[in-house]
């Protein structure tokens, strides 16, 4: 089926049970079905009547939500259940490579949330969902009732999708360093480390993948620090696609700076027609094999492996295939009432899986939550995506893309501008700077 069609069927269903659902969450809102939250676990006295709003994942879509809900609303119980104490943000993790940011300052805590927006956090690990009553379980045994749950657990990393590799290979000698954390530092030291003349190797993933840019990003700051530290390394990119986002951009900056195109280009990219794809990883051999039977020997190698929905939601049947179908009005799960999945892990083309976008889905959410608390019709949302990227500290770029309701609320429109790089170094370093207070001022609307 094709993906406007399957979207135009989802957006009708998605309007005939979100009336269904509103009534039944007023009726049972203001009946006293919630009763757990008269004080909750934040210390903050709520109503008799409040509403439990539960939140799986303090990652950037579940802690979005959960600000969010907050803000639109004092009186909901507000639940966020999150296995780790520290959040690390991917989005300028590129950066910790060359030195330019480090781990520290990516690393937020829950705090703020608990003092200032007074949301319960519970540190454990999600495992089931009793869809019947309402209820999700956690690692420890814990058992916590919801109105309405919002899921946002993130992806799943598939390493094993590339023979011979795995988590604990990536957390050794073959770092993946997707998910922000000790991985990006074995990567930046390896880099570091590597042999004069050297060969550093990224694997592309197939789409869809969190952050389209980001393997581009993170091949061209490698580049400099190649340039800086060891003038005769190598970046060969083998990648599962045949093309990518920013292609307009990426080769122009490598051309002017790593000589890309020339007999003596510090760069190759492989795309998957030329024999790019990576299914195969030689541990011992340090080597990496394609699907046209290529051996590639790296000094360094790191594999992005590919990704499907998060463990969490594969594990209580909320996806379809390999991802969560929903309904893009309100992000309701397609699957089970009083459920909203974002994030990563959504079936949500057109829609990139980017931070920027899981926060905004979450801030649709919530205030369809809130609508219906109220009884108002819930709004169709308008959804932005700012992707910022870099390609150097001297060089950025920015993509403005838009997702609207059109056809009287029956298909989700996108409208995107990428803007070609130019000979102007005072623009792209303008770019640069935006990229760069973005990826601040994006941290403090998720956790401040
Ligand atoms: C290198 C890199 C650079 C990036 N740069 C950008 C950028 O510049 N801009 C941008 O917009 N995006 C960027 N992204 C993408 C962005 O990080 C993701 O799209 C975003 O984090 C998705 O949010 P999420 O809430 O779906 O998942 P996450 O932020 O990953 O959060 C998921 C959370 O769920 C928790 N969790 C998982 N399972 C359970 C469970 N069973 N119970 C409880 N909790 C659970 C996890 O611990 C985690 O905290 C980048 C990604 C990478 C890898």
């Amino acid at each position: 089926m094709s993906n406007t069609k399957k979207t135009q069927q989802t957006l009708n269903a998605s309007q005939e049970k979100s009336e269904l659902s509103r009534r039944r969450f007023l009726k049972e809102a203001t009946a006293g079905f919630a009763t757990l939250g008269l004080w909750g676990a934040s210390g903050r006295a709520f109503s008799k009547n409040a509403a439990r709003v539960v939140i799986i994942g303090g990652g950037i879509g579940g802690a979005t939500a959960a600000k969010y809900m907050r803000l639109l609303n004092a009186d909901v119980n507000i639940t966020v259940i999150e296995p780790n104490t520290q959040y690390i943000f991917c989005p300028g993790s590129n950066e910790v490579l060359p030195g330019w940011e480090t781990l520290e300052g990516l690393t937020v805590t829950y705090n703020t949330l608990k003092t200032r927006y007074h949301v319960n956090v519970i540190q454990d690990k999600a495992t089931d969902i009793d869809y019947t009553n309402k209820r999700v379980k956690t690692a420890r045994g814990e058992v916590i009732s919801y109105d309405k749950l919002i899921v946002s657990p993130g992806p799943t990393l598939e390493y094993e999708a590339i023979e011979g590799f795995n988590e604990t290979l990536a957390e050794g000698n073959f770092p993946a360093a997707w998910h922000a954390g000790l991985q990006t530092l074995n990567l930046r030291n390896q880099i570091l480390s590597m042999r004069q003349g050297g060969t550093v190797i990224i694997s592309a993933p197939k789409n869809p993948y969190r952050c389209p840019p980001a393997p581009y990003e993170r091949a061209s700051f490698i580049l400099t620090m190649l340039k800086e530290h060891n003038p005769t390394g190598k970046m060969l990119i083998l990648d599962s696609k045949d093309s990518f986002i920013f292609q307009n951009v990426y080769p122009y900056y490598w051309t002017k700076n790593f000589g890309y195109g020339t007999d003596n280009s510090m760069i190759e990219w492989v795309p998957k027609s030329k024999g790019g794809e990576v299914v195969k990883l030689d541990a011992t051999n340090h080597s990496v094999i394609t699907a046209n039977g290529t051996v590639h020997k790296g000094d360094v190698i790191n594999i992005i492996p590919p990704e499907k929905a998060g463990q969490f939601a594969l594990q209580n049947n909320l996806t379809e295939g390999d991802w969560c179908p929903v309904n893009f009005r309100d992000f309701t799960s397609t699957k089970y009432k009083d459920v909203h999945v974002i994030g990563d892990s959504i079936d949500g083309e057109p829609m990139p899986k980017t931070g920027y976008i899981a926060s905004n889905q979450a801030k649709v959410v919530v205030q369809a939550i809130n609508d219906e608390l109220h009884g108002r019709e819930i709004a169709y949302p308008f959804i932005i995506n700012d992707c910022v990227a870099m390609a150097g500290k001297d060089f950025g770029m920015v993509l403005t893309e838009t997702f609207r309701f059109a056809g009287e609320g029956k298909r989700l429109e996108e409208h995107y501008n990428i803007p070609g790089a130019t000979d102007d170094p005072a623009r792209q370093l303008i770019l640069q700077k935006v990229a760069e207070n973005w990826q601040r001022t994006f941290r403090k609307d998720v956790f401040s």
